[in-house]
């Protein structure tokens, strides 16, 4: 089938007159923050008009993995449940703090979210669970060999730790302890994941570990992530002119050299059954989200468990797999996408009609929603835990319609009352085995006829943490580009952590600055490990 053949989106007739912002386009290829961030500095400090701006998506949401959807009627679904902390994430906070709130007039999201913190504040009094029981989550049961460990880990170079596994670098008795318990499910890591991500972690969130069993520290949207941030951000981008390329699969892009090095003159893109080609000029930009977290992902229903995706499945891994295998400066994917045994897990979104669970779960864990945060079931075989966040969370759910999230990091295991491995659960499974755990067992059959749960398979959640060694990730700046830059989660950008919101702005703000050479410093990187007082409160929590 041929092409269609496309000028760069704006008249090329007007780059002519002169050279100049006014005249670049950007073309940002995903629809996730990372690329919405991008636009959002493109306007703010690079003066690019928003008509400049398209965005290709090939799904038909904008937001990528900061999702949430659904509505009372047809169940609520949200892949994942974000936290945040004020002081780590400086570059998502300086996006919001110019993006107007569409729930509370006058104000930007981000004194939306910080009112709302201000007021719903975070304090667990219920972070472990054991035999139906919560436990002493302050004790954090670490032996002095686990202490020497720790501190070894955050002392050792990452080209020393390189491509190791953090089961190399701790005793079996680690993972057993609960300060690994909460650790691995508050950032959800697992023994086999990178121990270079672990190191980059533990220094970056230094200031939560004596807040680790209550999650004092987390701060939450007041809706979901997808209202409360990226239907913030993508209305103020439409305001400005920014074009969505809805349905819009990139599956390749051209280079030419010259002496200043490769640049981007095309993008191949496909658009229901046509194949399209789009100029690049020299002064356009191009910022390729490469890979993504949520590639592939399926969602089951109440009868049926959902199904494992391969990276055949859009155009995420297979966009970047094409650029890698032309440019060795590229990153290589394989390091993240080649093992979905270990890379993969399962969320669960509960629809709720009845206010029987909440009620019981307020009583259980001594939290109102919304206050409480992650409940973990440590003897769990999935290591399953459950979130209830402020109700609404949605903005369109009714007041006697609650939602809840939950998730395990052992889908593979059987279930300790159900007998099947959590990834082949139904939703009704799935609430089964949640509510036998926590003892609601009278409850059941009343919950479970209002209830409804879509469990969602994700065979690359964590595939940003899988080992790797320099050179895996591209850099946002590819040396020897001069018009593409990566960002997302699997760019190199030093010391920041992946698994973030933060890190896919920081890669925004980077590429913008860098790209059009804007005089102004990435939002500063927030190291408390320089901090004497928290180095002290954290050492003493180590040995509590
Ligand atoms: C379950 C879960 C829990 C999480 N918890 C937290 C948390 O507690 N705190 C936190 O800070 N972060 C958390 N995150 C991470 C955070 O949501 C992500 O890091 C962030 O949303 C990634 O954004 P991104 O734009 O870099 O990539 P993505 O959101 O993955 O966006 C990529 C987009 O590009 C599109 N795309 C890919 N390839 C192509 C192509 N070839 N053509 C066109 N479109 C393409 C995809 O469809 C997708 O929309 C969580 C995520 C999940 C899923």
């Amino acid at each position: 089938m041929g092409e269609t053949r496309e000028p760069s989106t704006i008249a090329v007739e007007q780059r002519l007159d002169g050279p100049g912002r006014e005249f670049t386009n950007a073309h940002l290829i995903g629809g996730g923050i990372a690329s919405l961030a991008s636009a959002a500095y493109l306007i703010k400090d690079g003066d690019v008009p928003g008509r400049n701006i398209c965005i290709y998506e090939e799904t038909g949401v904008m937001g990528g993995s900061l999702d949430g959807e659904g509505s009372p009627e047809h169940n609520y679904v949200i892949r994942g449940g974000r936290m945040f902390t004020e002081e780590a994430y400086t570059c998502m906070f300086d996006l919001l703090s110019f993006i107007p709130s569409l729930t509370a007039p006058g104000k930007s999201v981000k004194d939306e979210i910080y009112e709302f913190n201000a007021r719903v504040k975070s304090h667990s009094n219920s972070r472990l669970v054991k035999d139906g029981r919560k436990i002493d989550a302050s004790a954090m049961g670490l032996s002095n060999k686990d202490r020497l460990d720790l501190v070894a880990i955050m002392a050792t170079s990452e080209e020393s730790l390189g491509a190791r596994r953090i089961e190399d670098i701790f005793e079996p008795s680690f993972f057993k302890t609960n300060f690994w318990y909460m650790w691995c499910t508050t950032f959800a890591f697992q023994p086999w994941h990178s121990a270079v991500e672990l190191k980059r972690y533990l220094l970056r969130f230094i200031q939560e570990f004596p807040r680790i069993h209550t999650l004092a520290g987390v701060r939450r949207t007041p809706y979901n992530q997808y209202d409360s941030i990226v239907l913030p951000v993508t209305t103020w981008l439409k305001e400005r002119g920014v074009r969505f390329l809805m349905e819009a699969k990139v599956t390749g892009v051209d280079f030419k050299y010259g002496p200043d090095g490769k640049a981007v003159e095309r993008i191949h893109y496909r658009r229901g059954d046509v194949q399209h080609a789009v100029d690049v000029g020299p002064a356009d930009l191009v910022f390729v989200t490469n890979g993504s977290m949520t590639a592939a992902s399926s969602l089951g229903t109440m009868s049926s468990p959902p199904t494992l995706g391969t990276k055949a499945e859009g155009g995420s891994w297979a966009l970047w797999e094409t650029l890698a295998s032309d440019h060795a400066d590229f990153g290589r994917p394989s390091a993240f996408n080649g093992n979905v045994t270990e890379s993969k897990w399962l969320s669960f979104t509960a629809t709720l009609r009845d206010p029987t669970f909440l009620k019981l779960m307020e009583e259980f864990t001594g939290n109102k929603a919304g206050t409480g945060g992650l409940v973990t079931l440590i003897d769990s075989n999935w290591l399953m835990s459950a979130v209830i966040p402020y109700q609404p969370h949605f903005i369109n759910q009714p007041e006697d319609v609650h939602v809840f999230w939950g998730y395990g990091l052992f889908p593979d295991q059987e279930g300790n009352f159900v007998k099947k491995k959590m990834s082949n659960c139904t939703g009704e499974e799935l609430l089964v085995e949640l509510w036998r755990h926590l003892r609601f067992d009278d409850h059941i059959p009343l919950m479970l006829t209002t209830a409804t749960c879509m469990p969602c398979m994700m065979p690359f959640i964590t595939s940003q943490f899988m080992p790797r060694v320099k050179g895996d990730r591209p850099l946002v700046r590819p040396v020897g580009t001069t018009n593409i830059a990566f960002i997302g989660q699997y760019c190199e950008i030093p010391d920041d952590v992946v698994f973030t919101v933060e890190y896919s702005v920081r890669s925004a703000q980077t590429a913008v600055y860098s790209l059009l050479r804007i005089d102004k410093d990435v939002s500063p990187l927030y190291k408390a490990h320089h901090d004497v007082g928290v180095l002290f409160s954290s050492l003493k929590t180590m040995f509590h």
